[in-house]
């Protein structure tokens, strides 16, 4: 956690600043809040939540007498916290519900170099560490390498890759994965998934088809879209289209670590209604963290 909150505010903090920077003003005019909402759109904090926040604080900051350095830090850690929505359940689900004669079931899905890979890869880590047995499933089809690159993963942190065909059938390798998972009383079976969004058509009836297939053997567990922090709105507008293709569980933020954009997990929860359960913070095996919104917005703030 320590380690998150350093290496997130390195990245993070140039937020934090600009509106601590902005409301120490001696007069806060017009000009002043208009900054303040530039500041909070900039970061990809979204208009809606950018609104109500400066609402919240122009309230708060009118009935502050003197304006310390220290009350406003406080103040603005309180309001980002509830924005960031310090409540939500950020439970990454790798258990199977309501059975134990099968492994967990996560999809992994979004689009492609959004860090999907990667991110299987480190997760299996994290499960592996934890005393799990992990079987990772390359539905990855389309993209020669995928899988290659998956079961690299897979032998370096100690997970069994069921891979098919090149080409070929994505949900059929899935089924695959998830029956090799079953047969072999493995506890988990992640499952790398093609994020092709040539045409929405074409994902819906490949990812569709993946998450039915999966499904005759029981239910999916987590369904975890990866998002590239990087991308801004255009990372929301994918998120839209994939949730109207499976059910998102949860979100993966990743290269949080080049971006100071860190408003994005404010507006993709908003816009999905689900939250940010992990972030990706570089390239390397150990870099996946829990999103812990108290140590995010210390991190802005600090
Ligand atoms: P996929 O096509 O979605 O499976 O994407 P990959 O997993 O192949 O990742 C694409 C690139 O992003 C690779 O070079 C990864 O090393 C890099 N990457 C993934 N996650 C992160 C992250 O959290 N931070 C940074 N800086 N790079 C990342």
């Amino acid at each position: 956690l320590v380690r998150l909150r350093a290496r997130l505010s390195r990245s993070q903090n140039s937020l934090g600043k600009g509106l601590l920077t902005l409301l120490s003003r001696e007069h806060l005019d017009e000009e002043t809040w208009e900054e303040v909402e530039d500041t909070l759109l900039t970061a990809d904090v979204g208009v809606g939540p950018t609104q109500e926040l400066v609402e919240r604080l122009r309230e708060r900051v009118k009935v502050l007498g003197t304006r310390s350095p220290e009350e406003l830090r406080g103040l603005l850690r309180e309001e980002l916290l509830t924005l960031v929505g310090p409540d939500m359940d950020r439970t990454v689900h790798t258990e199977a519900q309501g059975a134990d004669d099968r492994p967990g079931v996560v999809l992994v899905v979004g689009v492609n170099g959004t860090g999907k890979t990667t991110t299987t890869g480190k997760l299996a880590r994290v499960l592996v560490a934890d005393g799990k047995s992990v079987v990772l499933g390359a539905a990855d089809t389309f993209r020669a390498a995928a899988a290659d690159q998956l079961e690299t993963w897979g032998t370096r942190v100690g997970a069994r890759t069921v891979r098919g065909p090149e080409a070929g059938d994505p949900a059929s390798v899935a089924f695959d994965a998830v029956k090799q998972g079953t047969e072999a009383s493995a506890d988990v079976v992640l499952i790398d998934t093609a994020g092709r969004l040539h045409t929405k058509t074409g994902l819906m009836d490949e990812l569709g088809k993946v998450k039915r297939v999966v499904e005759k053997q029981g239910p999916v567990d987590e369904v975890l879209l990866v998002l590239d922090a990087t991308t801004g709105q255009n990372g929301l507008v994918q998120a839209r289209v994939f949730a109207e293709v499976v059910d998102i569980t949860g979100i993966v933020l990743t290269k949080l670590d080049g971006t100071a954009k860190g408003g994005i997990v404010v507006s993709v929860q908003r816009e999905l209604g689900v939250p940010v359960k992990l972030v990706g913070l570089g390239e390397g095996a150990d870099d996946l963290a829990p999103f812990e919104p108290e140590a995010f917005v210390d991190a802005l703030v600090e």
